[in-house]
């Protein structure tokens, strides 16, 4: 092989895994299904989320906050424990239709493979400085008046000069999940898996999940659910 053409190669073959190192695109990482590369002990991250939040956790500190997450990464199994498990309670404790039920999930949770948790960039934050706050995910918390307030004033205020963007937020005109104060994204990272999600044929992934209620996933749901819980998001994430 002459000298030119190894040159060529050496170059090719950088570039791929450049490609492939900034980011893991592969789609069963992607639905949470197998594991991406994560840091942490109990609460885990993608690695340039976690450097990202270490770093807006220290500036917190200083101004006397203290960012506690409280769920970061999630796999698919316990995805759909969570759904399997409301789906039950809502038609059978509940007596909901079917379709009722499922409408009441997607509220704030999602249908597992499509989970934002699965990503290891999207986390719960509340303020460790209230440590007993037995349910601290309710939106009046973040609210004025609630133990969450200053933290959320302080996240507004700093959290985009790290990356992190509220996904669900309290613009009036969207759809799709309720507002959840509490919930940001490193949008370097996530923005990237949500088109690499979005390109998947996610339609034809969904309708052959092996949950409780699927079978009442049919196409005018599945576009809805797409286009608004999945992206009718904060702009800043897309
Ligand atoms: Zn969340």
């Amino acid at each position: 092989m002459n000298l030119r053409l190894l040159r060529v190669c050496l170059l090719f073959f950088l570039i791929c895994n450049i490609n492939f190192s900034q980011i893991n695109m592969d789609l069963d990482i992607i639905r949470g299904i197998k594991k991406p590369d994560l840091v942490g002990d109990t609460i885990l991250l993608e690695s340039r989320t976690h450097k990202a939040f270490e770093k807006m956790a220290n500036e917190a500190k200083k101004d006397g906050f203290k960012l506690k997450i409280v769920s970061a990464y999630r796999g698919y199994d316990r995805q759909k424990q969570i759904w399997n498990n409301k789906y039950n309670k809502f038609t059978k404790t509940h007596s909901l239709e079917p379709v009722k039920a499922i409408e009441e999930i997607i509220r704030y949770s999602t249908i597992p493979g499509t989970s934002r948790h699965h990503w290891g960039t999207d986390i719960d934050i509340i303020d460790g400085n209230f440590p007993d706050e037995k349910d601290a995910l309710i939106s009046s918390k973040f609210e004025e008046g609630g133990v969450f307030y200053g933290i959320k004033q302080w996240l507004d205020l700093n959290s985009k000069k790290f990356g992190f963007y509220l996904t669900y937020n309290n613009n009036p005109k969207r759809m799709g999940f309720d507002y959840e104060p509490w919930h940001y994204s490193y949008a370097p990272i996530s923005k990237k898996i949500l088109n690499k999600l979005i390109e998947s044929g996610l339609k034809q992934i969904i309708q052959k999940e092996n949950i409780n209620g699927a079978e009442y996933f049919n196409d005018e749901f599945l576009t809805k659910y797409i286009n608004q819980n999945i992206l009718d998001i904060n702009p800043d994430l897309k």
